[in-house]
């Protein structure tokens, strides 16, 4: 279970679908899916992007 935000470590993060959390520090959604996270910037009219600046890492 994810309880802490991948980008900035911070705990501000609700969950908003089955593999998917926000961050409300960032503004920032990510999906969990088995050991791979993918950050999403949420753009002003709703949509994802794929957030450029963190790099996943490996365990
Ligand atoms: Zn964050």
């Amino acid at each position: 279970m994810v309880t802490n935000c991948p980008v900035c470590g911070k705990r501000s993060v609700g969950k908003v679908g089955t593999i998917q959390y926000y961050c409300w520090e960032c503004c920032v959604e990510f999906v969990v899916r088995n050991d791979e996270i993918k950050v999403f910037d949420v753009e002003l009219d709703g949509s994802l992007t794929l957030y450029n600046n963190f790099q996943e890492q490996s365990m």
